[in-house]
């Protein structure tokens, strides 16, 4: 049986590993949830079997709540707000590992059992992680929720705080290891370590919170492979290092997009600085726009060669991504060749702009990434910005005091003209002005995406 349960988890972890790569690609993404879930109910499956449990009506009774809530959330919670579910989701994860942590605490310093060793050093870090998550990741939902403010919270001393924390918490991991039934200064740990959770999270503007929540999840994995040390479960040591790596790596590759190493995102105070560049914002919007109407616009892509669509947070705001694809149609049907220009961090979380168009069933074939498009724009006749803003602002080239600065972005403003699709003239996530839109070649259609995106299929069709 024993040998039975544990090829369950190898096979798991198979599945889980395959469902990762196919997730890499548009294409395959569905079929890798699938082999990914698949995965995950044999691991359920296998442990239910396994595990000396203690009652199954409670485990049903939590499964119930636990899928209907969930049911719930996957129905009701809006696409633009899905970085912040993850990010609970994310807090619950590491919650989950700091309760096992805590029950195998208390079950083994009972006075029939024995605490020591690796199991005791996997429990101490498995609240600490746990916790860091659980209320860091809360801090961070908060922030995006705008339930707290989403600006960096500096203070004097933030830096060295925290080093005494953590040095704090290692300091009564260590006492634990030698006097382990001791109480009051396990839950000291379990408290410093919730305190450091929100303490590293608060100087971290709202703008860096995808990347903070890529980290978080990362976090929850190396919790998860704690608590798996803890319980002595294979599929979960597996299953924790797999998001601990992969947490890791895409925020490695979120930092890339964004020029910046994560040492600047996690003690950069970015966005503390907005009021500095406000000054250069207000010259800037003294400029005024050219605005065009939906007739112009129309022509103009009509009779182009290339038009490439440039999508970003307005577009999952309007839900506009059928209007989209139908626009593209139309042009396509009249001659013109249309392609998407995919930035690694438009929306609000990695891949956000693929999965939009994919609802709508943009053949993948058409979407492009920024390193392969970027070169493209100055041949291109026409660009339509669709509620993207930070992503293709031209101060992340020109102007070093921008909060942008270094970001790679989508070489917009190189293209002949640019048609920009939003409401008015409110920045976009960073909070500062777009040079792009006060560029000579750029026309701006406001409204909201879908509105405007409906008359521009009807003024195309009837040319
Ligand atoms: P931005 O947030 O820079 O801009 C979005 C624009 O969409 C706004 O200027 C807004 O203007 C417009 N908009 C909003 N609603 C509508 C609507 N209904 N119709 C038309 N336009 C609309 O988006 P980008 O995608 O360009 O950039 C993403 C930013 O978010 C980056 O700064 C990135 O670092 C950050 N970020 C990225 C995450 C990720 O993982 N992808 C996660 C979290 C943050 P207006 O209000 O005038 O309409």
């Amino acid at each position: 049986m024993k040998a039975l349960i544990e090829f369950s988890y190898l096979v798991a972890a198979v599945l889980f590993i395959v469902g990762i790569k196919r997730l890499a690609a548009p294409a395959t993404a569905r079929k890798g949830n699938l082999t990914s879930a698949i995965g995950m109910l044999i691991a359920i499956v296998a442990t239910l079997i396994d595990r000396q449990i203690v009652s199954f009506q409670w485990i049903i009774v939590g499964g119930v709540i636990g899928a209907g809530l969930g049911a719930w959330m996957a129905r009701t919670v809006p696409m633009t707000a899905m970085p912040q579910m993850v990010g609970i989701l994310n807090g619950f994860g590491g919650g989950a590992s700091l309760l096992v942590a805590a029950g195998e605490w208390h079950r083994l310093t009972q006075p029939d059992a024995a605490l020591a060793g690796a199991t005791a050093v996997s429990i101490y870090a498995s609240a600490l992680i746990g916790s860091v998550t659980l209320s860091g990741s809360i801090v961070a939902a908060g922030k995006l929720q705008e339930w707290i403010s989403g600006r960096p919270v500096l203070f004097k001393g933030q830096h060295v705080l925290n080093l005494v924390l953590a040095l704090g918490v290692v300091g009564l991991g260590a006492y634990l290891l030698l006097t382990p039934d001791q109480p009051m200064p396990f839950a000291a740990l379990i408290s410093i370590s919730l305190l450091l959770g929100v303490l590293l999270v608060i100087p971290i503007g709202g703008a860096d919170m995808p990347v903070v929540i890529c980290l978080l999840n990362s976090y929850s994995g190396l919790a998860a492979a704690m608590t798996g040390f803890v319980i002595s479960n294979h599929g979960l040591i597996i299953t924790g290092a797999l998001v601990g790596a992969s947490g890791i790596i895409l925020t490695q590759i979120m930092c890339k997009a964004m020029n910046r190493s994560l040492a600047n995102v996690l003690f950069g105070g970015f966005g503390a600085t907005a009021a500095v560049v406000s000054d250069r914002d207000k010259a800037l919007a003294a400029r005024g726009v050219r605005q065009t109407s939906a007739e112009d616009a129309a022509a103009l892509m009509a009779y182009a060669q290339q038009v490439i669509v440039v999508p970003g947070y307005g577009l999952a705001v309007a839900q506009a991504q059928h209007e989209v694809r139908e626009l593209a149609d139309q042009l396509e049907k009249k001659g013109v060749q249309v392609k998407y220009a995919i930035h690694p961090v438009a929306g609000r979380m990695p891949g956000h702009m693929n999965v939009l168009l994919a609802e709508a069933n943009v053949p993948y074939d058409k979407l492009f990434d920024m390193d392969q498009i970027n070169a493209e724009f100055e041949r291109t006749d026409v660009v339509l910005v669709v509620g993207a803003n930070d992503v293709v602002n031209p101060a992340a080239r020109n102007n070093p005091q921008s909060p942008l600065w270094g970001m790679p972005i989508l070489d917009v403003d190189r293209s002949k003209n640019v048609i920009v699709l939003k409401r008015s003239m409110r920045p976009g996530f960073a909070g500062v002005e777009n040079e792009l839109f006060y560029d000579s070649r750029t026309a701006m259609l406001f409204g909201d995406a879908k509105d405007s995106l409906k008359k521009l299929v009807q003024e195309v069709k009837a040319l």
